[in-house]
């Protein structure tokens, strides 16, 4: 019994490859090669150098004393907000575009949403001197400017993606339309863990560097790797992967995921995929997604632009349905407000997805001695217009 992918990619029920048969000779060849790659010597080393020396890994665990205090318990943040380029997102851009080039890539395409992603899939193209391509909706286009700006700062090219809701969704279908078009040459950076296998499993591969790093620097601070609950909030779900990767089968380690529930998980406006969705297939995967009752994928809400994905990556999909993962949803409301406490009591401005998984204390009770750790999976400086709007700051 594991809660890793099998050998078809599949948590559980979910996960797979349902893919058009114009994209099977790309997806193909990755997943035949994938694993044999990232294990060779030569790769290991050269990942690990720029994670050292270019993202500025590892990135320390924190013990948050005013924090904990205030909770009563122990609480230890995975301090991912100061990575390069503002948070997790560039351990899986290092490690794709690395596999990029073992395969003979010459050029890079990715879709983004809030920009984040294209932020860093865009750095490391500029890092190595690759043509960058991006896709993004219209209409996150026009509310994500300064990450526009960034991508293109980093010479990367942005294209609109003009049809259906002009969001993220259309600029999945763009990405993949521009994949079947250029299937020798091109590389897709998918930037978390869906889409069809072997996509969910090597990201969260490159993303587990995280648990990695906590489980020598908890044995220093505490006498044992392991910690009684990890936490960390999900949109896609990369950077809960990458924190819970190594405690996935260790069942004394508490797994807690944290959803975005915007307005109210039963406003019509929110991101809480556990809760409202069902089973359905999204950009290639078997996995949970919020769709209306003749199946069509409902639009999320969320205040924090990177949780409002419509669906879960399928480890996080098997985690709530077998019950291994607690499953928690909080609104915009309460996120804003940890937001705040965080920044007051301990120095430290989250970004607003990040907010979500500190906002669990408020409710849910710990033991004196428990030991969680949350992860700050970035920064808030991306994030200031909104708490500036928000607190009237
Ligand atoms: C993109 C992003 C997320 C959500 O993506 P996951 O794949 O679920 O990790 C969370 N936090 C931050 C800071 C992000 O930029």
């Amino acid at each position: 019994m594991t809660y890793q992918a099998d050998e078809k990619g599949y948590y559980g029920e979910f996960g797979g490859a349902y893919i058009p048969e114009m994209l099977y000779p790309n997806v193909e060849d990755l997943r035949q090669q994938y694993v044999q790659i990232m294990q060779e010597e030569s790769f290991q080393k050269e990942f690990k150098d720029l994670l050292k020396d270019y993202v500025g890994r590892p990135t320390p665990l924190y013990f948050a004393s005013r924090l904990s205090e205030k909770y009563n318990t122990k609480i230890y943040l995975k301090r991912e907000d100061l990575c390069h380029t503002g948070a997790h997102k560039i351990n899986n851009t290092i490690g794709q575009i690395l596999m990029a080039k073992r395969l003979g890539k010459t050029r890079i395409i990715a879709e983004t949403g809030a920009g984040q992603h294209g932020v860093a899939t865009a750095t490391v193209c500029a890092l190595m001197g690759i043509e960058c391509i991006v896709y993004m909706g219209e209409i996150d286009i026009d509310r994500q400017a300064p990450n526009v700006a960034r991508m293109k700062m980093l010479g990367a090219t942005v294209i609109p993606a003009k049809s259906g809701s002009r969001t993220l969704k259309d600029a999945t279908n763009e990405a993949i339309r521009d994949w079947i078009n250029n299937p020798v040459d091109t590389h897709y950076i998918i930037g978390s863990v869906v889409g069809p296998h072997p996509y969910p499993d090597m990201v969260a591969r490159f993303q587990s560097v995280i648990s990695e790093e906590i489980k020598s620097q908890l044995l220093e601070k505490e006498g044992r790797e392991a910690p009684d609950y990890v936490v960390a909030c999900v949109g896609g779900g990369s950077n809960a992967a990458g924190i819970y990767y190594h405690y996935l089968d260790d069942l004394k380690v508490g797994i807690i995921a944290v959803e975005a529930a915007g307005k109210g998980v039963l406003s019509g406006e929110s991101a809480a995929t556990s809760a409202l969705g069902k089973e359905g297939i999204i950009h290639g995967s078997k996995t949970l997604l919020m769709q209306s009752p003749d199946g069509q994928i409902t639009e999320p809400y969320s205040i924090s632009a990177g949780l409002d994905y419509p669906g879960i990556g399928p480890m996080h999909a098997n985690l709530f349905r077998t019950g291994r993962a607690e499953f928690i949803s909080i609104t915009d409301e309460d996120a804003m407000k940890a937001g705040q406490e965080l920044a007051k009591l301990e120095g430290i401005i989250p970004a607003i997805e990040t907010s979500h998984a500190l906002a669990i204390f408020e409710d849910h009770k710990f033991k004196k001695d428990d030991v969680i750790v949350v992860n700050l999976s970035g920064r808030g400086d991306k994030d200031l217009s909104t708490y500036i709007e928000y607190f009237n700051l």
